[in-house]
């Protein structure tokens, strides 16, 4: 597509988009005057669908009426709540539902995975992860070679950018691998960055780690509800990602997880029990032994939140909707005329750091300015532009397909332009 940078072809674009009206769909933050804000912060918190109330509202209205029997009598039976999610999450994935749940929080899940897929010998105990890890990752893995007796620093490996560079290069994870893999039990890297928005090549990583009897968990935060991760597809052993992001569901909402179904079947791998990862058709009985169930269930502990797990049913909805093939594609369209525009900023002190290839990236885009400091963030906001600063120098902003627009972007990047 030829760009063009001007209000009307950004307003034409808008005319086109098959998907413009869903932006109706949600609550788009105002000022105090009523102006709406630009928001670009969809990959920190997503925006409030306007359904989701009523989602809510429909299992709070069911627990007034049944209380407990709302667990069977409810609209949607708060038993098996948590199945109503699965399949359009797995579709949202790319996996079989056999392989997701929607459980817990995103940390707790790492934790929870962990167990099962970090299994340390004396020789092979190493964990690999991204140098620009996300800091809670950093500290789960750190966390979880303490507790198995090694140390936090000499066990993790980072997988960092060459000298000069800011994204990653499959090459020098190969190379981690050929020269320590015999060392190296477990990789847990983010599938789409959090800091420069590179994607990675999860089948391609997932290929490296196993030729050398390595585990692959992916951190995919940044990814569900952004990119397609195919996730059966790519062969990694698990995944996991919050639903707050871009699944748009609420602050602090419930994570998803992702187990191949390689190992859907195998009750050796050590975890933990609760009674929901127990057999569903004894589960009420009480007093049977502890038999766990298959697939991605087996790693459930507690009975879920249902009133965030409605928010998730809402933003689902919404999702299946749209299907991610065609999120997607005005999403490649829409960050496509986001770095148009800025490339068109007569600055030498503006660079993207995000992966120029599409195919490497989600929607968001990390503009590093040179020589700016936090009072350029300060500025943007104060003119209603939502982004968010990374020490020293990044903004990242990420145009979300579900809500922003191409007038969202022209807009934006005209204002920083002039602070600039
Ligand atoms: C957002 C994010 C988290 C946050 O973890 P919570 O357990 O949900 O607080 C962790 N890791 C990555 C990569 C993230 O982007």
């Amino acid at each position: 597509m030829e760009y063009q940078n001007s209000l009307d072809f950004a307003k034409q674009l808008d005319k086109e988009d098959s998907l413009a009206n869903f932006r109706q769909k949600f609550h788009i933050p105002k000022d105090d005057n009523g102006n709406e804000w630009l928001y670009f912060t969809g990959n920190s918190l997503g925006l409030q669908p306007k359904i989701t109330q009523q989602y809510i509202q429909q299992e709070l209205d069911d627990w007034a009426k049944y209380g407990v029997e709302g667990h069977f009598m409810a609209k949607n039976p708060w038993m098996p709540y948590h199945e109503f999610l699965t399949e359009p999450m797995a579709r949202i994935v790319g996996a079989k539902p056999i392989e997701v749940v929607v459980m817990n929080t995103l940390t707790t899940n790492l934790h929870l995975l962990m167990t099962s897929f970090y299994q340390p010998t004396k020789t092979k105990y190493k964990i690999v992860i991204e140098s620009d890890a996300f800091p809670s990752d950093r500290y789960a893995v750190q966390s979880q070679l303490a507790i198995h007796g090694f140390d936090a620093n000499e066990g993790l490996i980072e997988w960092k950018p060459r000298e000069g560079e800011e994204l990653l290069q499959i090459e020098d994870l190969e190379q981690i691998l050929n020269d320590q893999g015999d060392e190296i039990a477990l990789l847990l890297i983010g599938g789409v960055n959090y800091y420069t928005g590179q994607y990675l090549d999860l089948k391609k990583i997932a290929e490296l780690a196993h030729a050398k009897q390595c585990f692959v968990g992916i951190d995919l935060a940044h990814g569900a509800g952004n990119i397609q991760p195919n996730l059966h597809e790519s062969g990694v052993d698990f995944a996991a990602w919050c639903t707050y992001k871009y699944l748009n569901s609420g602050p602090g909402s419930l994570s998803g997880i992702f187990v191949h179904e390689k190992h859907a079947y195998n009750k050796e791998l050590p975890r933990f029990a609760g009674w929901w990862n127990h057999n569903k058709e004894t589960r009420f009985n009480m007093r049977q032994p502890f038999n766990v169930m298959p697939g991605a269930e087996g790693w459930q502990l507690s009975n879920p939140p249902i009133l965030s797990m409605a928010a998730i049913r809402a933003s689902l909805t919404i999702f299946d909707g749209v299907g991610m093939n065609a999120l997607r594609k005005k999403s490649l369209l829409l960050t496509g005329y986001f770095e148009y525009l800025l490339q068109q900023i007569d600055s030498e002190n503006i660079k993207i750091i995000t992966p120029k290839n599409p195919e490497e990236r989600g929607c968001q885009l990390s503009i590093q300015v040179k020589n700016a400091d936090k009072k350029l963030h300060q500025k943007l906001t104060e003119k209603n532009v939502i982004t968010d600063w990374r020490e020293p120098d990044v903004i990242r902003c990420a145009p979300v397909p579900l809500y922003n627009s191409f007038e969202d972007v022209f807009n934006m990047v005209t204002i920083l332009k002039t602070l600039i």
